[in-house]
């Protein structure tokens, strides 16, 4: 079984739906309400738990209720959790999410998320080590992102950077990273505004740019390739890169080329796409590979 160590936040998203967006100082009646295990550390450790791989998620939650139920998903979708540790006086992580006027808006507390600290990372490095593949996301401290890309580089194991949400990501660890994973958004504030054909040349076999339903983009050495998204009817696409993530990295920790992880990883988003929710989406391995697509 394919090992992947998953270091990122677990949060609890808070999800309201309303007619109508308050303005300041405004209320409004809402018309629903639901709690749901979130985060993309979190996501992205269910999507690769249900494609078959052996997932240890390194994290930390509150003391608090949410930590609790957020501890307990993670374990019922067969995620090793030993390394998600609550927090004493601290609240997990929230995002509060308003969907109104047929768009979303978030406001995310990171609370516990912040303590995913090097030291704390450094308890599991044993993990990190005896991993096939590690994947890590930005909604934890940049030095422990910083710290990872190091511990990952001295024990050659891959490491595969979603940065997501879109922040400004050090030099050292474009460098140590075997693999970037921006949607095209991320890419601008990774890289500027330098076109991004030359972007991608510069990093062949490494930058993967998600580009939606299009698919994903990279140069491998020779030219610049793009493997297709699947065409599907989409509900909702809440989730679709952290699905897009997990499966990559199963697909490679079980040594699919990257052409076919790229694939492997693409068909997976596209299911997800086809139910609500970010972790309610994704797809198990016979989904992926029973040929609905
Ligand atoms: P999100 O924030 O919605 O989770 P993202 O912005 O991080 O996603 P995208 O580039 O939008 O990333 O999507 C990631 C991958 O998911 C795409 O490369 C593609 O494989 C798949 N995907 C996304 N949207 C669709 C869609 N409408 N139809 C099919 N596949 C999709």
């Amino acid at each position: 079984m394919a090992k992947i160590t998953v270091i990122g936040s677990a949060s609890m998203d808070l999800v309201v739906t309303s007619a109508k967006r308050p303005r300041a100082g405004e209320t409004v009646l809402g018309d629903s309400f639901k709690t749901v295990p979130g985060g993309k550390g979190a996501n992205q450790a269910v999507a690769a738990a249900r494609l078959g791989a052996e997932v240890t998620m390194i994290g930390r939650v509150g003391d608090d209720s949410f930590g609790q139920v957020i501890l307990n998903n993670l374990k019922a979708n067969g995620i090793v959790a030993d390394y998600v540790e609550p927090v004493t006086d601290m609240e997990s992580g929230t995002a509060h999410i308003i969907l109104a006027e047929g768009d979303n808006s978030i406001v995310f507390v990171k609370a516990a998320n912040d303590l995913v600290t090097p030291d704390y990372v450094d308890r599991a490095a044993e993990v990190i080590q005896g991993s096939d593949i590690v994947l890590i996301q930005q909604e934890i401290p940049e030095e422990t992102v910083v710290h990872v890309s190091d511990l990952c580089a001295k024990y050659g194991v891959p490491l595969i950077l979603n940065p997501a949400p879109a922040r400004p990501v050090p030099q050292s660890v474009i460098e140590k990273a075997a693999y970037i994973t921006p949607n095209e958004h991320e890419a601008l504030v990774l890289f500027g505004e330098e076109p991004l054909g030359e972007v991608l040349r510069r990093y062949p076999n490494k930058l993967i740019v998600t580009e939606g339903k299009k698919g994903v983009r990279y140069y491998d050495g020779s030219q610049e390739v793009v493997v297709p998204g699947y065409k599907v009817e989409a509900v909702d696409t809440t989730g679709a890169g952290d699905t897009f993530n997990g499966a990559f990295a199963v697909a490679l920790a079980e040594g699919m080329s990257l052409s076919d992880s790229l694939d492997f990883a693409n068909r997976a988003a596209a299911l997800s796409v086809t139910k609500f929710g970010a972790q309610g989406g994704m797809p198990t391995r016979r989904e992926v590979e029973g040929g609905s697509l």
